[in-house]
C-alpha cells in the first residue's frame, strides 16, 4: 500500500489563529478530509491567549465539527507545563505530565476528560502538550478509557502498552514512499507559504488521506515496525538536537 495520510491540529481553544483554522477548514471540507483537533480542556497557557477569541461559542462549533465527523483530541489538560521532562519521545523539555505521579496525572487527564464530556465533546485519544508523556501517562490513559495516543516514532501505527499510536513527526506535510504518517499542524504559528503548502498537499493527495478509525484498524503489534520506530526516533531526536546546537552556537 502507498503511503496514507492524516491531519491534526494542536492547540485548539478558543483563543487562537482562526483567519488560519478558517483557511484551513475550508480546504479540508471542500477535499473531504477529516482531521483530528487537539481541543485544551481549560485553556490557562497565557501564550495561546494572546491570539484572537472565538466570535461565536467555542464548544457549540467545536461539536459541530464533531458532527460533521472531524475528530476530538484530548490536548492535555491546562496546557501549563510543570516538568522539564521530555518524557517518551524526548522532543522537548517540557511537560504537563511526564514526571508527575500516577496520582497527578490521572486526576489532570480526569479533569480534562469530564470537561469535554461536560461540552459534549467524545475523545479516545490523546494529544500530549509539547509531545511529552511518559509510562506513567499511558497507564492512566488506559484506566481512564482512552484507546489512542497521536504521537510515536515508526512507519505505521501500532498497538503498545494496551494503546495504539499514530505515528506523527512531520510538521509539514509531504509525500512518503510507504507507512501513515500524520502531520501536526501548529495553526497559531504558520506562514502564508505554509498554509499554502497544506492546501496544494490537500489538493494533489486528498484520495491518499484516511480518517483517524481506519488508521485504528492498520495498528498491529509487529515487531519489525517498532524496530524501524526505534532507529527512526533515534535519527529523528538526533538531528534535532543537532540542529539547536547549531541555533544555540550561532544565537
Ligand atoms: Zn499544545
Amino acid at each position: 500500500m502507498p503511503a496514507r495520510y492524516l491531519i491534526r491540529m494542536d492547540d485548539i481553544a478558543a483563543h487562537m489563529a482562526w483567519d488560519t483554522f478558517r483557511r484551513l477548514e475550508q480546504s479540508f471540507e471542500r477535499f473531504g478530509i477529516k482531521p483530528l483537533l487537539g481541543v485544551i480542556p481549560d485553556n490557562r497557557d497565557v501564550s495561546l491567549k494572546q491570539f484572537p477569541e472565538c466570535t461565536g461559542e467555542f464548544w457549540a462549533e467545536m461539536r459541530s465539527f464533531q458532527d460533521r465527523g472531524w475528530e476530538i483530541a484530548q490536548h492535555g489538560f491546562q496546557h501549563l507545563y510543570v516538568t522539564r521532562d521530555s518524557g517518551l519521545m524526548g522532543v522537548n523539555n517540557l511537560s504537563e505530565f511526564a514526571g508527575l505521579s500516577y496520582e497527578e496525572q490521572h486526576d489532570k487527564l480526569a479533569r480534562g476528560q469530564s470537561l469535554l464530556r461536560e461540552h459534549g465533546l467524545r475523545s479516545e485519544t490523546f494529544m500530549a502538550p509539547s509531545h511529552s508523556f511518559d509510562v506513567v501517562t499511558l497507564r492512566a490513559l488506559k484506566d481512564l478509557g482512552f484507546t489512542t495516543v497521536t504521537d510515536g516514532f515508526a512507519p505505521f501505527p501500532y498497538v503498545a502498552d494496551g494503546l495504539i499510536f499514530l505515528p506523527q513527526w512531520l510538521a509539514s506535510p509531504r509525500v512518503l514512499p510507504i507507512g501513515v504518517q500524520t502531520f501536526c499542524l501548529h495553526i497559531n504559528n504558520m506562514s502564508e507559504q505554509a498554509i499554502e503548502t497544506v492546501e496544494h498537499f490537500v489538493a494533489e493527495h486528498h484520495h491518499e488521506f484516511l480518517t483517524f478509525p481506519e488508521a485504528r484498524t492498520l495498528a498491529t503489534p509487529h515487531s519489525l515496525n517498532r524496530i524501524a520506530g526505534s532507529v527512526l526516533g533515534t535519527a529523528i531526536r538526533s538531528v534535532r538536537s543537532w540542529r539547536y546546537r547549531q541555533r544555540m552556537k550561532a544565537a
